[in-house]
């Protein structure tokens, strides 16, 4: 039996996560990419690897904090008020999946995934010989008033009752996880459980590396639409000419959502923006990933610095970003680490592509059986890149996939 061929379009941590294990099963793969591997919004998240970060957006309640966003102007989160006119219908479904039944669905689908996070990311970074880029010292979420530790007690508790083991923290306990923090933090709570890849970037990028050394191919080319034949679309156009395909995967992340609807399926997507500032020589030396609630910052070590993240701008894909927002980041990052000093290294962002209900659509298309998606992944594509790339292929091969796909299907939009 000849192999089949697969292209893949996109290669960020879904993307290639996807093609490794297509070719684990036994598929030719070719991964297409109008950039260096890794160089998408993968390259500069918070590297949380979460198989707590279950909970999505679109909490219940969520809406009675609105005001704040719209009174301050330097929110974290920032809907962009000439943009909501394109965006209004996805914060309507945004709205719709808060409620409490959506939420508790949504929270058990990512959680059924997510649980194999580590697992699944596992044989991959082994094969390509750099186990040590994914490290699991646990995390720390932290609140300087008690209103925010109060706040934080549902998802916690939503945690819990998923198995996964949260210990409530005085902040003198917080300290003694993580000294770097400063006094202002007085509670916390941590998930031994957690873990980091250290280097998000480098680590796509070994990924790729090994995709090759397999026998895949990368192709770097921008793809602008497919030419459709009485089969589904059998050949993908393109800036550089294009080519013929038999099978095609949609994991172009944030940019997946145009070329879905070339392909006949709408999904509601849209770029949650986010931003990252790394000092590399900070003189702090942390150990352990910490996510500040109500500064709505997370702060990373890595292995060339510290990176501090924020943002959730929906402003769309071309809005010019917002560096007062990435620098703010650095105000709030000396509030919580008082010894921090050092220059900034790297100011960057990426589109987060979001789904209003928060989950990834992974499946097949409901229009085309040659067509296959895995995009969407919103704050958790990191995490569930090679979870995402498992079940996929194990679905693309005809077998069984270890968790049900149907609540990740498009067709629920
Ligand atoms: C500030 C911030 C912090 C985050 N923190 C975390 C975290 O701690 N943990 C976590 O799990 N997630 C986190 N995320 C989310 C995570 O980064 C994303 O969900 C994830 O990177 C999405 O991966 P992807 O492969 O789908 O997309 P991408 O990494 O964006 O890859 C898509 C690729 O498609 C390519 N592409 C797009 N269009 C085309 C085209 N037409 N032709 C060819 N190629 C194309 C792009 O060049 C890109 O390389 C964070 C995001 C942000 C912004």
């Amino acid at each position: 039996m000849p192999r089949k061929t697969v292209h893949v379009i996109g290669a960020g941590a879904v993307g290639v996560s996807t093609a490794l294990y297509l070719q684990r099963e036994g598929f030719d793969v070719a991964l297409i990419d109008r950039d260096e591997p890794g160089n998408g919004c993968s390259a500069g998240n918070a590297g949380n690897i979460g198989i707590a970060s279950f909970i999505p957006p679109a909490t219940p309640g969520i809406w009675r904090h609105a005001w704040k966003i719209w009174l301050d102007p330097m929110h974290p989160l920032d809907i962009r008020l000439s943009h909501l006119p394109k965006s209004l219908p996805w914060f309507l479904r945004f709205a719709l999946s808060s409620r409490e039944a959506r939420f508790l669905e949504v929270s058990d689908a990512l959680a059924g995934i997510m649980r194999y996070a580590f697992d699944a990311y596992d044989p991959l970074l082994r094969a390509a010989g750099n186990e040590a880029l994914i490290q699991r010292n646990g995390r720390l979420f932290i609140y300087e008033t008690e209103a925010g530790f109060q706040a934080a007690q549902g998802s916690q508790e939503r945690r819990r009752e998923k198995g996964i083991e949260v210990q409530a923290l005085s902040g003198d306990e917080v300290r003694e996880i993580e000294p770097a923090l400063g006094p202002s933090v007085r509670f916390g709570h941590f998930l031994p459980e957690g873990g980091i890849s250290i280097n998000p970037q480098h680590m796509i990028q070994v990924l790729a590396r090994s995709l090759e050394q397999g026998g895949g191919t990368i192709l770097r080319d921008t793809v602008t639409g497919f030419e459709i034949g009485p089969d589904g679309p059998r050949r993908i156009l393109s800036e550089g000419g294009g080519c013929d395909v038999e099978t095609v995967v949609v994991a172009a992340g944030a940019f997946s959502g145009a070329l879905a609807k070339r392909l006949g399926t709408s999904v509601p997507l849209e770029s949650e923006r986010g931003y990252h500032v790394m000092i590399p020589d900070s003189g702090v030396g942390m150990c352990i990933p910490v996510g500040a609630a109500e500064r709505h910052v997370v702060i990373t070590p890595m292995e060339h610095g510290i990176r501090f993240t924020t943002g959730s701008e929906f402003s769309g894909l071309d809005a010019p970003p917002r560096w007062d927002l990435s620098l703010r980041i650095l105000d709030d990052a000396r509030a919580l680490l008082p010894e921090l000093t050092g220059d900034v290294e790297t100011k960057w962002y990426g589109h987060r592509p979001a789904t209003p209900d928060g989950l990834p659509v992974i499946g097949r298309s409901p229009v085309h059986r040659n067509v296959y998606f895995a995009f969407g992944h919103g704050h958790v594509g990191l995490g569930t890149g090679a979870i995402t790339g498992q079940l996929l292929a194990q679905l693309m091969a005809g077998k069984p996939t270890e968790v049900d796909l149907t609540p990740f299907r498009a067709e629920r939009f």
